[in-house]
C-alpha cells in the first residue's frame, strides 16, 4: 500500500521538524519519519542537556564569588543524579511538546526509519510513501575513532547517559564539545585532563579566542596536554583508563571521551536508490538545499553545512517557503552565522577571524581593534579573569567583518551584534551607538 503525500521529511530533529511544520502550515500534506525521540541531537544529546549542565557550572562559579560580595554561600556537595533527573525530565517534556506541535501543524509523524526505494518514494515501517518532494534531515552523530581500546571510551552521546559524575575524565579533542564539557566538568568539581593533537583549542575560531580560553582554563586548573595524538586507549588492572600517544602516555582516568567532530547519518538511507552519491557520508547540496536528484533536498548535519541547530532550522523553513509558500527565491544565506561556545569563559563570534579576513581582503586592507579588561563582576575579589573583545574591519569604510568575544556574557552579547554585522555595520556605526554602562558589551562600541 502506498501513501501519497506532498512532502516527506526523513528525520525528526530541529531541521526536519521546522521544515515539516512550515510546509504543513502552507497547506502541504506532510509525513515525517523518526525512529528515535523527537528533537534530534539538539534536544536529546546536544544543546539542550548541555546548556542545563552549563547552567549548573555557572552557578558553581557564582558561588565562588559569594565571599567577595559578603554572602558566604557554600556549596554543600553536588548531586549529579538530581541534576541528571531534572535534565532528563526537561528533555522528556520537550519531546512531548515537539510531538504536540507536529500534530497541531497537521504533520503525520511516523515512528520508523525511512529508506529510499526510488527518488520519489521511501519505505518505512513496512509501508511505502510517495511524494514529489523529499527532504533528508537525518543529522549526524559523534565520531568514535578506530583505535585499539576505543570500546572503553564514550562520545558526547554517552556523556548524557553517565549515571555518576566522572571525577577524573580525559577529554580528547579540541573543538566545541571537548572544550564545553571540559569546562563544565571542571566547574562541577572533576579533575579534568584534555588531550589535543595540535597546539591550541578551538582552531576554527580567531586565534585570540582559543588562546584566551585555553589560558584561562589552564589557570583554573584544567590539565591541557598539547601535541599528543592519541593512538590507543588502555585499561589498567584496577580498572582505570589511560592513553598512549607515541612515546607519551597517561593514566588514572575514570572516563575517556572522544569529541573529535561528527559525521552524517546517511548510511542507512539507501541514497543510491534516489541517485545520490554522498561525499564522505555527507549529502552534497546547492545553495537551495537541492541534491543531485530532482525533488530530493537535504539540510543540516546530513550536509557539509556548519552543523548548528539554528542553521538547520533556518534552512528548513526557507526550503518549505520555497516549495510550498510561493517564495521561489527563498534560501538561507550562510554568511555571517553567529555562534557561541559554552566554554568557561564562553565565546561568542560572528564573521571572519583576523586570519581569514587578512586572507580575503589582504593584510593592508584590514584593521583590528582589541581590548582585554576585567569584567566588573570581579571588581571586589582577588581573582580577575579577563574578557577579550575584538573587531576586525575591512576596506576604507571599515565595514565590520568579524566580531569576537571571550568572557562572561559573550553568549548573550553576540546575537545583537550579529544583526548589525549582517546589516553591514561599519566601525563608525558602532562608534555612533551610545554605550550601555556598566556592561562588558559596551567595550565593543568604545574600541579605539
Ligand atoms: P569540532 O569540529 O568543533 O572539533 C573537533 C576538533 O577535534 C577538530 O577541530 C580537531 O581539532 C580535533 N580532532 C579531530 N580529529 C581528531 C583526532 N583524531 N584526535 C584528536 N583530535 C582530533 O567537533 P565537535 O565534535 O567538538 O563538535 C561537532 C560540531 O557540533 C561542532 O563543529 C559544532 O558545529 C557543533 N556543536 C555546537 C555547539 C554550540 O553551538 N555551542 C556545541 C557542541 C557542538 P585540531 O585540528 O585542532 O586537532
Amino acid at each position: 500500500m502506498t501513501d501519497n503525500c506532498d512532502f516527506l521529511v526523513i528525520g525528526g530533529g530541529s531541521g526536519g521538524i521546522a521544515a515539516a511544520r512550515r510546509a504543513a502550515e502552507h497547506g502541504a500534506r506532510v509525513a515525517l519519519f523518526e525512529p528515535a525521540r523527537l528533537g534530534g541531537t539538539c534536544v536529546n544529546v546536544g544543546c539542550v542537556p548541555k546548556k542545563v549542565m552549563w547552567n549548573a557550572a555557572q552557578l558553581c562559579h557564582a558561588l565562588e564569588l559569594s565571599d567577595d560580595y559578603g554572602l558566604r554561600a557554600r556549596r554543600e556537595g553536588f548531586d549529579w543524579a538530581t541534576l541528571k533527573a531534572g535534565r532528563d525530565a526537561y528533555v522528556g517534556r520537550l519531546n512531548k511538546i515537539y510531538a504536540e506541535n507536529l500534530k497541531k501543524s497537521g504533520v503525520e509523524c511516523v515512528h520508523a526509519a525511512a529508506r529510499f526505494c526510488a527518488k520519489d518514494a521511501v519505505e518505512a515501517g513496512g509501508k511505502q510513501y510517495r511524494a514529489k518532494h523529499i527532504l533528508i534531515a537525518t543529522g549526524g552523530r559523534p565520531t568514535m575513532p578506530d583505535l585499539p581500546g576505543n570500546e572503553f571510551a564514550i562520545t558526547s552521546d554517552g556523556f548524557f547517559e553517565l549515571p555518576a559524575q566522572p571525577m577524573r575524565p580525559l577529554l580528547i579533542g579540541a573543538g566545541y564539545i571537548a572544550t564545553e564539557l571540559a569546562g563544565l566538568l571542571h566547574a562541577l568539581g572533576s579533575r579534568v585532563t584534555m588531550l589535543l593533537r595540535k597546539d591550541r583549542l578551538l582552531r576554527a575560531f580567531d586565534a585570540a579566542l582559543g588562546d584566551e580560553v585555553m589560558a584561562q582554563m589552564r589557570e583554573s586548573g584544567v590539565d591541557i596536554r598539547t601535541g599528543e595524538q592519541c593512538e590507543e586507549i588502555t585499561r589498567a588492572e584496577d580498572g582505570t583508563l589511560g592513553y598512549r600517544a607515541g612515546e607519551k602516555s597517561g593514566g588514572g582516568f575514570d572516563c575517556v571521551l572522544f569529541a573529535i567532530s561528527r559525521h552524517a547519518n546517511t548510511a542507512e538511507l539507501a541514497l543510491e536508490k534516489a541517485g545520490i552519491a554522498p561525499e564522505r557520508g555527507f549529502v552534497p547540496v546547492d545553495e537551495f538545499q537541492n541534491t543531485a536528484a530532482e525533488g530530493v533536498y537535504a539540510l543540516g548535519d546530513a550536509t557539509p553545512a556548519v552543523p548548528l541547530t539554528p542553521v538547520a532550522i533556518a534552512a528548513g523553513r526557507r526550503l518549505a517557503d520555497r516549495l510550498f509558500g510561493g517564495k521561489s527565491g527563498a534560501r538561507l544565506n550562510y554568511e555571517n552565522i553567529p555562534t557561541v561556545v559554552f566554554s568557561h569563559p564562553p565565546i561568542g563570534s560572528v564573521g571572519m577571524s583576523e586570519e581569514s579576513a587578512a586572507e580575503a581582503h589582504g593584510t593592508e586592507n584590514i584593521r583590528v581593534y582589541q581590548s582585554r579588561f576585567v569584567n566588573m563582576r570581579y571588581a571586589l575579589g582577588a581573582h580577575k579573569p579577563k574578557t577579550l573583545v575584538k573587531l576586525v574591519t575591512a576596506g576604507a569604510d571599515e565595514k565590520v567583518v568579524g566580531c569576537h568575544v571571550a568572557g562572561d556574557g559573550a553568549d548573550e552579547m553576540m546575537q545583537g551584534f550579529a544583526v548589525a554585522i549582517k546589516m553591514g555595520a561599519r566601525k563608525a556605526d558602532l562608534d555612533d551607538t551610545v554605550a550601555i554602562h556598566p556592561t562588558a558589551a559596551e567595550e565593543l562600541v568604545t574600541l579605539r
